[in-house]
């Protein structure tokens, strides 16, 4: 008898993965080229479609990329993608394909950026051809959607800074980001924490604020020692900012003050280091919870311009740097680098970007 229903539960497990093999053969997502990991990933993917995978594209192109719907407020958008072998750079009206960055020891990939040209209000649905230098072709399907925006007025979009290039990698410690040094659409740093509920941190806002694991446990620690030192709360007023809350949070500020004066205080989007998860502002009851420079007079504020540095936390907007930086000083923000960055950062008096750039 149980023998009997053994027998009957593998032969309905041996139908059920059948029919998912199946359904994956006839929606494209396995080929005679996949590894066993791959169709795994793909059956998991099938049985849990709201999961968020790592897709590894068919044909006889090694290429990974985010499977995920873009969605943009702008007439672009961009997204990165992996190769394993150098692909040519290509460009249409429809989009743009480039080399943002080489092999490393530690990242054995080729990254390139993808922009989308010229998307209207709605869906989009853009086949990307691919070729690598070796001639094999391949293509990937881009999906997304554009929602409707209304800009500050005289704003049609909000464009990209004059001469930049994509800085891929964001989830690198040593990532630049600045004025020069872009963040495609879809970089989102891999896990988040929440520093009120994970960390039982204090923040000013009903909003979840989130920064990446390894940023929350370094301020965790850091804000324990200033509190149990000075016996006061470091407060934080934010931490990660998705492309598109940058885009809003710029839009917001060129509708108060109009883009000049937008441009020395707030960066565009993509070009914030708030979307890297690693950037936080911290504000404390002294200097009345406000973003203001007069934070670093305070007790809190002397405190980390002193120590942040041995916890990885380092400032990306010193006083008297905005020629360097780009951006006007602010006491409150301040960027985790890792302890060893942070302390080798340090010596070198330099501002971070141009440290980053010359330490990448
Ligand atoms: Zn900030």
């Amino acid at each position: 008898m149980i023998k009997n229903i053994v027998v009957k539960l593998v032969l309905i497990t041996l139908i059920l993965a059948v029919i998912a093999i199946a359904g994956l053969l006839i929606s494209g997502q396995v080929t005679g080229t996949n590894k066993i990991e791959e169709l795994i990933s793909a059956v998991k993917n099938l049985i849990n479609p709201d999961q968020e995978q790592e897709t590894v594209n068919s044909g006889p192109l090694e290429i990974q990329y985010n499977d995920k719907v873009l969605v943009t407020l702008q007439n672009s958008a961009t997204f990165t993608l992996k190769s394993k072998t150098e692909l040519k750079e290509s460009s249409s009206a429809k989009y743009q394909f480039n080399l943002s960055q080489r092999p490393k020891d530690e990242d054995p990939y080729y990254w390139y950026v993808v922009k989308i040209n010229n998307i209207g209000v709605g869906e989009f649905n853009i086949v990307v051809v691919l070729e690598d230098v070796n001639g094999s072709a391949g293509e990937i399907t881009v999906k997304g959607q554009r929602d409707a925006y209304t800009l500050p007025f005289g704003l049609t979009e909000i464009s990209d800074w004059d001469t930049f290039s994509y800085t891929a990698d964001g989830d690198s410690l040593r990532a630049l980001v600045d004025k020069q040094n872009k963040l495609p659409l879809d970089y989102e740093p891999k896990q988040l924490v929440d520093v009120n509920k994970d960390l039982l941190l204090y923040t000013n806002s009903s909003l979840p604020i989130l920064v990446t694991a390894e940023t929350g446990d370094a301020l965790k620690v850091m804000a324990g020692d200033l509190q149990r030192e000075l016996n006061k709360n470091l407060v934080i007023a934010s931490g990660y900012r998705s492309y598109l809350d940058q885009y809003r949070t710029y839009a917001g500020w060129v509708r108060q003050y109009g883009q000049d004066e937008a441009d020395k205080v707030s960066a565009r989007p993509g070009f914030s280091e708030h979307q890297l998860g690693t950037a936080v502002d911290f504000v404390d009851q002294e200097t009345g919870f406000d973003l203001t420079n007069n934070f670093e007079n305070g007790a809190a504020g002397r405190w980390l311009m002193e120590n942040a540095h041995k916890y990885g936390f380092v400032q990306s907007y010193p006083a008297g740097k905005d020629s360097e930086t780009g951006y006007q000083h602010e006491a409150w923000h301040w960027r985790y680098i890792g302890i060893e960055n942070a302390k080798e950062y340090k010596d070198s008096s330099l501002t971070l970007n141009i440290w980053l750039s010359q330490n990448r």
